[in-house]
């Protein structure tokens, strides 16, 4: 029986479900709690509100979320392990590193060729995490993330990106990286990952659905990664209407087994501090774990996308990913 790891350990494929393929519980940098969080930052309010949502989430009949927070975005197991032991819904984890420039200094002098001249410590991370588990959580991650944000990608960057296409050959575990539609990083990210000798049909193009691009993004297709149709809600990078025009023009064209859906939501960010949920509501009141289930769903079967393209979007093709 193929099972994936999820924070309170392997579900079967077969049991993953529906599945939103790019969600975040809390984006929260451990330093920013730590020093400033007092004014802002209820933990117990916090873990209580992700509980909660994650059972309306669940009783919409969501059943799995994949959620990408990785170093850079405050990956926290053990806060996880709380909020997954009160809900229904799995949650699968991811190790990687969330950078869009320069590697933190704690990689800057570690590695092949440099003045600690070691084997390359990001893929001896991302292994453990992979392979033995997070932090002594006995959590495993399922997937590795990381970004490239520009079509020229700095050093940094493109490192970061090799060590995550190199663990993903050696380990068989798939890969979602962030890109801007705008840049068309899609293609830079599958390039490196390609020369890391990854396998692209294992890849997911985070936030592809940026894009409206028919072209550009049938050229990702093509290669065999899988497009992130992953931010539902987030109307200022793409309306939600253009969005699900795109998917269906894609799946009319025989795409609907290369597409994933999400939202890239939260149930807490740290980017507004203490007006958060003002602010999250002001700028962007869809974007919220529930707005696929309540209005993308219909739309997209408004539009001409099938039950069954619809079920492989949100149950097949995220089954298939995780399959090693
Ligand atoms: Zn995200």
């Amino acid at each position: 029986m193929s099972t994936v790891e999820t924070v309170r350990g392997p579900v079967a494929l077969s049991d993953l479900g529906p599945t939103l393929m790019h969600e975040h519980v809390f984006v929260l940098a451990t330093e920013h709690v730590e020093n400033y969080g007092d004014t802002w930052w209820d933990e117990e309010a916090r873990v209580a509100d992700a509980i909660e949502k994650l059972r309306a989430l669940h009783a919409k009949g969501i059943t799995t979320i994949v959620d990408p927070t990785v170093w850079g975005l405050g990956r926290n197991i053990p806060r996880m392990q709380r909020i997954a032991a009160q809900t229904p819904v799995n949650i699968v984890v991811a190790t990687g590193l969330y950078a869009f420039g320069d590697l933190p200094q704690q990689y800057a002098y570690r590695g092949p060729g440099l003045l600690l001249d070691m084997p390359e410590p990001l893929v001896t991370d991302f292994t453990r995490d992979i392979v033995e588990g997070i932090a002594g959580t006995g959590v495993k991650a399922a997937f590795l993330k990381c970004c490239v944000e520009t079509a020229v990608p700095t050093p940094g960057v493109e490192r970061i990106a090799r060590a995550v296409g190199r663990t993903s050959a050696e380990t068989g575990a798939p890969i979602t990286v962030h890109t801007s539609a705008h840049e068309q990083s899609g293609r830079t990210a599958l390039d490196l990952f390609e020369a890391a000798g990854a396998d692209l049909t294992k890849v997911v193009v985070g936030h592809a659905g940026d894009s409206n691009d028919l072209d550009f993004l049938m050229s990702l297709a093509d290669r065999g990664a899988t497009l992130g149709m992953d931010r539902f809600g987030l109307d200022i990078f793409n309306p939600g209407a253009d969005r699900v025009r795109t998917i269906a023009a894609l799946a009319a064209r025989g795409y609907a087994d290369r597409m994933v859906l999400g939202h890239d939501a939260n149930c807490f960010i740290d980017y507004f501090g203490a007006a958060h949920d003002a602010a999250k509501a002001a700028a962007a009141p869809n974007w919220h774990y529930e707005h696929i289930s309540d209005d993308v769903l219909p739309a997209l079967l408004e539009a001409g996308v099938t039950q069954a393209q619809v079920d492989q979007m949100l149950v097949a093709n995220p089954a298939r990913y995780f399959t090693r």
